[in-house]
């Protein structure tokens, strides 16, 4: 078991992206800090309470575990990043985003873009590639080290910062992506209003979060519901890789009036089952058809 590492709590009144009132949100039930297995109520751990906001689907942890020491999550990545062919950049690497960024906007000369959360820089070379004058931002020091190192990111291109302690100027970006980034901040809300003061009017906001609707979740909540126990497979606010929300389509909907944005495209992608992989064949197509998929993808647009 992992070392157990100290939290304070904070209670959230409010649904993050839309504002509802948390009084009125649904309890799902209870998240250990640590892998659950098929029997959570013989484990020992600490837990908290996983809500769902009926207003815009998302879920998320209340009160939220705010560690005492945020490197205790982010600070050392596992050695298994380090292996070598993760310092392989192939031509097909976030190309299939490009595609579609293509179909909701004309990338020109001097346009630039920021990857927000960039790791070791991949993407900003895959934009740099497509045409864009590319930027980058990541918290984790090991990674921006290793973008400047071993990728040949220039050191001009990329902060060490995260997306709350970052600065731009305002409509400065034609393009910004966010992925696998929302769903790890406090305030997910608030780095989307940051993200959209940084982008040019009618830029694009690329953002990928877990889906509060994926399938697997539920599957195994139903299990764990008629095993007699009130825990939920949602999220993991206190171990890896510390996911603190799921997002509904609703949720950048309702966001959008806050924030300013339309909603220009989204996509539900299946990923994986995480389960045994012998369902795979009756699982996949079943998750692509309903939308049930593991990752949720919304491009925004700046009004
Ligand atoms: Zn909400």
């Amino acid at each position: 078991m992992q070392k157990i590492l100290e939290y304070s709590f904070k209670y959230s009144e409010r649904c993050n992206m839309c504002g509802s009132d948390s009084q009125y949100h649904k309890v799902l039930g209870r998240r250990l800090n640590r892998s659950q297995g098929k029997k959570p109520k013989g484990k020992i751990g600490i837990s908290t309470t996983i809500v769902k906001c009926p207003e815009c689907n998302l879920i998320y942890s209340n009160p939220l575990p705010i560690p005492k020491n945020i490197e205790d999550h982010y600070g050392i990545p596992p050695e298994s990043y380090w292996k070598e062919e993760y310092f392989q950049l192939s031509d097909s690497y976030f190309q299939l985003e490009i595609n579609k960024l293509k179909t909701l906007m004309k990338i020109e000369t001097g346009n630039k873009s920021l990857d927000i959360g960039a790791g070791i820089g991949k993407s900003m070379t895959a934009l740099e590639r497509a045409g864009f004058n590319s930027y980058g931002i990541e918290p984790s020091e090991p990674f921006y080290n290793r973008a400047i190192e071993r990728m040949g990111i220039k050191k001009d291109k990329i902060k060490l910062a995260s997306a709350e302690n970052a600065e731009f100027p305002v409509n400065y970006f034609d393009f910004i992506t966010f992925s696998a980034v929302l769903e790890h901040l406090y305030d997910p809300s608030a780095a989307i209003e940051k993200a959209m003061g940084w982008l040019k009017p009618n830029g694009i906001l690329h953002i990928e979060v877990p889906s509060s609707r994926w399938l697997i979740n539920r599957i195994v909540n139903f299990y764990y519901g008629i095993t007699g126990t009130d825990f939920v497979a949602n999220l993991s606010p206190m171990h890896r890789p510390f996911h603190l929300y799921e997002f509904g389509l609703e949720s950048f909907y309702k966001n959008s009036e806050k924030n300013k944005f339309e909603v220009a495209s989204f996509e539900y992608f299946v990923c994986s089952t995480h389960l045994n992989k012998s369902f795979d064949f009756i699982l996949k197509p079943y998750m692509e058809k309903t939308k049930t998929g593991m990752q949720l993808t919304v491009w925004l647009r700046k009004k």
